[in-house]
């Protein structure tokens, strides 16, 4: 069995949607469909989230948001009436609620949720699946965290009952539901995870159903192993652990919501990424552990820039018990967090992302002279962090030499070198302007070379 997902660019119009309908209808098991909102049909079009966000916006300011709402009501009509359920769908009644819902002081998340909500009736007609509104089975706590525990009771329970179903994506409600559907009570308590959250309603309804995988479908066709706004039609990522894309998203390679990981991680379901676009491409498997061997000693290569550094020295540091708690403590204390912390013997540098550090600055230098008494203390700034990352590393000799050699052939200078003890990656810093210079020679020592 499986769940499967698309997103908002799968689903952005009547076109796009007989392609999922062919995608879903192709695999009988491909069972519970989550869907997103309409997303942009190309450059210069907007998200049909970014406009509900808009109309509450207009709302709160007085303005009146009907123009802003009849082009997010055109949208569904089009796809409507596209695929011919106009008479499936009262698109017209549904935005008669929403408007007078929006001008009783609906909240943002409530607005912003109708997106998922209409699409996913939209589909399920479409699809002949039975519509599960996400309010009935996704639930947060009263502080606003999601209810991991009582979300995969309702969902196993009310999925047990049907064997196809849709249901939208990105929304729930906080505590219980009231019997009656679509109360004012409702309302006031829809809660919207983060921007793409709908990656995390599939997540949870595959682990609420025990899915075999959860397929989710998207614009491109999975991970590939380093930026295609560096390297030209980049090799794919076959196969990735949870762990590995942790190291990789963390320095900025974005396909899935991160938090989209925990749900379906610890009951071993893989997650796979498939482009709509192209439906017979394999796409990337994301899994907890594989015998597979990536294609290349690499599985990828990410990196972020705008850091800085702060170099602190000080005679016998090594001996001096408590230094560096010390020093991290500056920044602590200014709620700064700390991205690495590279040290030599008498030498300790701290990695901060440069925006958030700046405004701070003076305040941590002046802290850490009065906490640990540096002899020396230099800032650098505009350093960027590239991580290479691939759990052959591990047991592939000569992975830092050529990484290193290949940057010292492209005349780059490397600043700082980290090597993870779990030695899945290996992270060097390099003045901003050689970040896309360094990411050219590393990908073509390990994958160019080896086509
Ligand atoms: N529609 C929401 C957004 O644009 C959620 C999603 O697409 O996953 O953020």
């Amino acid at each position: 069995m499986k769940v499967v997902k698309f997103g908002g660019s799968s689903l952005a119009d009547a076109a796009s949607f007989r392609k999922v309908i062919d995608i879903v209808h192709a695999d009988k098991n491909r069972r519970y469909v989550v869907d997103s909102a309409p997303g942009k049909r190309g450059d210069g079009d907007e998200k049909v989230t970014d406009l509900l966000y808009r109309c509450k916006r207009e709302t709160e300011e007085g303005q009146d948001c009907a123009s802003t709402l009849a082009f997010v009501r055109a949208r569904f009509e089009e796809i409507a009436n596209g695929l011919d359920i106009a008479d499936k769908v009262q698109v017209a009644d549904e935005f008669a609620v929403i408007e007078k819902n929006i001008k009783a002081g609906a909240s943002a998340d409530y607005v912003a949720s109708r997106g998922e909500y209409l699409n996913g009736k939209l589909l399920a007609a479409a699809l002949g699946f039975e519509f599960i509104d996400a309010a009935e089975v996704v639930r947060f706590h009263e502080d606003g965290t999601f209810d991991q525990e009582t979300t995969n009771v309702l969902t196993s329970m009310r999925l047990e009952q049907t064997e196809y179903a849709v249901i939208p994506g990105f929304y729930g409600l906080i505590g219980t539901r009231d019997d009656d559907a679509d109360t004012a009570g409702d309302i006031a308590r829809i809660k919207t995870f983060s921007r793409g959250g709908s990656d995390i309603t599939g997540s949870i309804v595959a682990r609420a159903v025990g899915a075999d995988a959860y397929e989710n479908w998207t614009d491109v066709s999975g991970f590939m192993v380093a930026d295609p706004r560096i390297i030209e039609d980049p090799a794919r990522i076959e196969t990735i652990t949870y762990l590995e894309l942790r190291e990789l998203a963390y320095m900025g390679a974005s396909v899935l919501h991160e938090d989209a990981i925990f749900p379906v991680r610890k009951q071993g379901i893989p997650i796979n990424i498939r482009n709509t676009n192209d439906p017979d491409d394999e796409g990337t498997w994301i899994v907890e552990s594989t015998a597979k061997k990536s294609r290349y000693v690499i599985t990828g290569i990410a990196g972020k820039k705008d850091f800085c550094s702060i170099n602190i020295e000080k005679d016998m540091m090594n001996s001096e018990i408590g230094f560096i708690r010390r020093v991290l403590q500056a920044f602590e204390d200014q709620e700064i967090s700390v991205e690495h912390v590279p040290s030599g013997i008498d030498t300790l540098t701290v990695f901060v992302h440069q925006d958030e550090f700046i405004a701070k600055e003076q305040a941590i230098v002046s802290e850490i002279h009065r906490l640990a008494a540096p002899d020396l203390l230099e800032i650098e700034s505009d350093l960027a962090l590239i991580a290479v990352v691939g759990r052959g590393m591990k047991s592939t000799r000569g992975t830092a030499g050529r990484i290193f050699s290949a940057l010292a052939h492209a005349a780059v200078n490397v600043r700082m070198i980290d090597q993870g003890s779990s030695e899945l990656n290996i992270i060097i810093g390099v003045e901003t302007r050689d970040f896309e210079k360094a990411i050219r020679a590393i990908y073509d020592i390990f994958v160019t070379t080896q086509i």
